[in-house]
């Protein structure tokens, strides 16, 4: 069996909570949001499949952020793994996930979307937006 190399790939700091630990928007107020582009995306993309060829692996990304739904081109970025049959995660904010959006990304391929809870509601409010669940 083919062993994965997997990679957590941080696509953008967009994201439209304020959790209170998050590295982001912790210390510079104010900072531009950083996201990398389709271009250079797919040149990362194109170099870690040459890479796993050479060394026998299989390439298995996992999306973050930020929220990397937010990234302008997201869909696009998950039509390149489909094309090229490249299992992928996300590491997600579940607050812009529907029935559509959900159906969508299994449609694209996507073997998980990881989220995490603080504790119950006051516990979790209180880290961050209230009535949400986040990855980070
Ligand atoms: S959801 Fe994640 S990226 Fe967004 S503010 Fe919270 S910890 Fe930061």
């Amino acid at each position: 069996m083919t062993e994965f190399f997997a990679s957590q790939w941080h696509i953008t700091d967009d994201c439209d909570q304020r959790c209170k630990h998050c590295y982001i928007f912790s210390e510079e107020n104010n900072k531009p949001i950083i996201t990398m582009s389709y271009t250079i995306i797919e040149k990362v993309f194109q170099n870690c499949i040459r890479m796993c060829e050479k060394t026998g692996r299989k390439a298995y990304f996992i999306l973050t952020g930020g929220d990397p739904i937010l990234h302008p081109d997201f869909w696009k970025i998950l039509g390149l793994f489909k094309e090229n049959n490249i299992p992928f995660g996300i590491l997600g904010n579940p607050f812009h996930l529907n029935d559509t959006v959900c159906q969508k990304l299994h449609s694209y391929g996507c073997k998980f979307y990881q989220l995490s809870l603080d504790g119950l509601k006051e516990t979790h409010d209180y880290f961050r937006k209230k009535a949400h669940i986040t990855q980070h």
